[in-house]
């Protein structure tokens, strides 16, 4: 008995380093990246919709590159379901009875397709595993599964089932519980018989596009067939250098003629050989050898049911060479579980590991792209959010500076147009008579009439003053006042932004400032009260204004009146007069302050204080202008009166007395309306100039205010401007800030995904280098 190559393991069980691990653990490994890709294109996919429709980053994922990665992710999920389903297959070809159900049969250790009976039908059967505990088939175009308990029932099933056509499939779920191969995802696919159809064309496409391994079952008994060998002919026109192994099966025959047996061997290992390098070129001379095994399936399943049934190995009858067989079946497995895995691998997996790549590598271009777009936008954004606090800093120092120096500006102006105003006042008033003569009007004395005369006369004042006021200062204080707005503007200009230049003659009001005096002689002039009664100037009452001046002889005059009416005192001796006049003429050379001893006790004194104190005050007024009388020319007169008394006597009385009786019928004569008008106009001037010096101050310091005011207005509404503007700005910087925080965002995160790509891509790297480059 040959030794067991190391290669080879006992017929027990499946070692558990079978080569069908490769494939199971490429799997594994293959999914659980696509798995993670598929997570991260879907994370991605999410950040570039977020992006693109975030309007504030301006585009910087563009459509296109977010319908790309959709669709990358898309294909991701197809791709993972497919490799979910992928699945190792080896399908078995030969002539009917070569053996094929046999070796399926042998290789699950278990009777699971019927055999020897031939293919009753024209079906492919494929054997997979299933997780259930029961087996079960399924019929082609249908989802029904029909359970089987035995071989037998599934032949029979087979054999009754009239649906079945030629060259449908019948899947056969077996347990995997039952079976190691199939628990590595092994799918074992047995054919009808390349002799018993002519459509080997449409079977190629159904059923072969997708094996990883042929196996020929060939009978050691006849030479290869050329039908057998035509059904590869043409799978190696569809698959470019398909994997074929081929099993001299029915090898335990050549016990038979053991002396034959090595020639026959040899004659068969030499087609084949030439079969597969010199015809089909699957595969070179050297491992073409490793590809024909001369077996006998019947004997391998028999030991192997009879192991399982805890019976000798060997089963009863032990062939010639059976354990040679039986180790050539185990090398076939071995060298079939290598390759098939390993091709598997490359034809399940390495397509899509590709597309794997290609599509890590695109959606790491669209995370560079839009990462620079971002970054570029940022630092773009961080500029403009520079340039936009420096302005706004630029703003706010100029405003504070400009305030301070418009303030300045008018409050000097105000004061110039202050004393401008007040200056003018003056001079107006100075000659408010000349604007009182220019008045003419129907003048009477009857009091209504007098009325409406100096009604319209108050109205002519209002309006001549008005007038020459805004004559002397309005031009002046306009030209100021545009000057000092055209300065505001000018200074203003450079805080608002370039779009509002245009706009800003807007805020200036283009109009000549006009300038309200509102003297308000109406009720300024109120209680004017004219006096135009006839008055003889040589009169008693005159007399007495002229001596005593007006005051005193208001006071004077009352006195008497008093005196007249009630009565209640004698009249004054002439000596007591006297007496008076002597007192006062002695007085007189005395200072007004100096306290007298009062006049001699005879005067009789009103019980009342104030008519005393009235009494007193004339009295010194009187003293005062006799005393000065006195001391001008009076006393000489008095001497020169005497002396004249003395010698012209009555007649001189009679000639003084017509004199004045003339001089009065003269002035009665001229006390005409026109006199009159003259006089009330005389009166109205001195009194209108009295209560208009009152107001100068008032109305030069409004005038001042009304300039402050415009000046002011113009001044806030460009203020309010700039402030707008600052509004403006500091929205913008506010804008800008958050738009750099989210591009920062975008930066991050697309640099964290292009890392994530980048580690995926190492990843499907190693994979490849793992599975799909390195031989086994
Ligand atoms: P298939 O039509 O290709 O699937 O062939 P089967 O597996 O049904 O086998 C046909 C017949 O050949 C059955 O009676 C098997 O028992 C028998 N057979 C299969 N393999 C061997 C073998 O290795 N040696 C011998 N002697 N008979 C075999």
């Amino acid at each position: 008995m040959a030794a067991v190559p190391p290669l080879l393991r006992t017929d027990s069980a499946r070692g558990e380093f079978s080569p069908l691990k490769h494939f199971v653990v490429a799997k594994k490994t293959i999914s659980g990246v696509f798995e993670q890709l598929l997570n991260y294109v879907t994370e991605t996919s999410k950040f570039v919709e977020e992006t693109c429709e975030n309007k504030a980053l301006e585009k910087i994922a563009s459509l296109d590159q977010k319908l790309e990665i959709q669709a990358y992710a898309e294909k991701l999920a197809v791709i993972k379901e497919v490799l979910a389903r992928r699945h190792m297959k080896v399908a078995f070809f030969g002539r009917t009875s070569n053996g094929k159900s046999t070796v399926v049969n042998a290789m699950l250790r278990d009777r699971v397709l019927p055999s020897g009976i031939g293919h009753t039908t024209n079906c492919f059967l494929s054997v997979e595993g299933t997780d259930e505990d029961k087996a079960y088939l399924k019929t082609e175009g249908s989802d029904e599964e029909k359970s089987i308990k035995t071989v037998n029932q599934l032949a029979h099933a087979l054999h009754m089932d009239e649906s079945l056509d030629a060259g449908c499939l019948v899947r056969v779920f077996w347990p995997k519980t039952k079976c190691a191969l199939l628990r590595d995802d092994l799918v074992l696919v047995d054919s009808p018989g390349t002799d018993v159809t002519s459509e080997l064309d449409s079977w190629i496409d159904k059923f072969c596009l997708d094996a990883d391994v042929f196996v020929l079952v060939a009978n050691s008994e006849s030479t290869l067939m050329n039908t057998e060998k035509h059904f590869f002919h043409k799978v190696n026109e569809r698959l470019s250098k398909p994997n074929i192994f081929i099993l001299n099966n029915r090898w335990d025959a050549s016990t038979n003629e053991p002396e034959y047996m090595e020639d026959v061997r040899k004659q068969h290992t030499d087609r084949c050989v030439n079969f597969l390098v010199e015809e089909l070129k699957v595969v070179d001379r050297e491992q073409a050898p490793n590809r024909i095994f001369f077996v006998s399936a019947k004997e391998v399943l028999n030991s192997r049911m009879h192991r399982a049934q805890g019976m000798p190995e060997t089963g009863g009858a032990l062939a010639e060479g059976f354990q040679e067989r039986l180790k050539e079946f185990q090398s076939f497995e071995r060298r079939f579980e290598e390759c098939i895995s390993q091709s598997a691998v490359k034809t399940k997996f390495e397509q899509h590991t590709i597309r794997a790549e290609q599509i890590t590598e695109q959606v790491k271009c669209i995370m560079d792209v839009i990462n620079i777009e971002a970054a570029e936008k940022r630092v773009a954004a961080l500029e403009d959010r520079e340039y936009q606090m420096d302005r706004l800093d630029f703003v706010r120092t100029q405003l504070r500076l400009l305030i301070d120096d418009i303030n300045k500006k008018i409050k000097s102006i105000s004061e110039d147009v202050e004393s401008q105003v007040s200056n003018a006042m003056g001079e107006e008033i100075c000659r408010l008579n000349v604007i009182v003569d220019e008045f003419h009007a129907d003048f009477h004395p009857a009091p209504s009439v007098l009325k409406a005369y100096k009604s319209d006369l108050l109205s002519h004042v209002e309006k001549g003053m008005g007038k020459n006021l805004a004559f002397r200062c309005s031009d002046a204080v306009n030209a100021s006042v545009q000057s000092t707005q055209r300065y505001m503007t000018e200074s203003m200009l450079p805080l608002l932004p370039a779009a509002c230049h245009s706009q800003v003659h807007l805020l200036v009001p283009n109009r000549k400032l006009d300038l309200s005096y509102d003297l308000n002689c109406a009720s300024l002039c109120s209680d004017f009260q004219e006096d135009i009664e006839f008055r003889f100037s040589m009169g008693w009452t005159a007399l007495v204004h002229r001596f005593l001046g007006s005051v005193n002889a208001e006071r004077a005059l009352k006195l008497v009146d008093q005196k007249i009416q009630v009565r209640l005192r004698p009249r004054l001796p002439a000596r007591c007069v006297a007496g008076h006049l002597t007192y006062f003429v002695s007085q007189a050379s005395l200072p007004a302050s100096t306290p007298s001893s009062g006049p001699p006790s005879t005067v009789a004194q009103p019980n009342h204080d104030t008519a005393v104190a009235t009494q007193e005050d004339l009295m010194v007024a009187m003293a005062t202008n006799v005393a000065s009388i006195t001391s001008r020319t009076s006393m000489s007169a008095i001497v020169v009166g005497g002396v004249v008394w003395r010698t012209l006597g009555w007649r001189l009385i009679c000639m003084m007395a017509s004199l004045y009786g003339l001089l009065y019928l003269y002035e009665r004569l001229t006390w005409t309306t026109k006199a009159k008008e003259r006089t009330l106009k005389r009166q109205f001037v001195d009194y209108a100039t009295d209560k208009l010096q009152l107001i100068v101050s008032f109305t030069s310091a409004n005038c001042s205010h009304q300039v402050q005011q415009e000046m002011m207005t113009t001044f806030s509404r460009l203020c309010q401007q700039v402030d707008q503007t600052q509004k403006e700005l500091e929205e913008e910087i506010l804008q800008l800030t958050a738009k750099v925080n989210q591009l920062e965002t975008v930066q991050k995160q697309s640099k964290t995904l292009r890392h994530k790509a980048s580690e995926l891509e190492r990843q499907l790297e190693t994979f490849s280098k793992q599975y799909l480059q390195q031989q086994l």
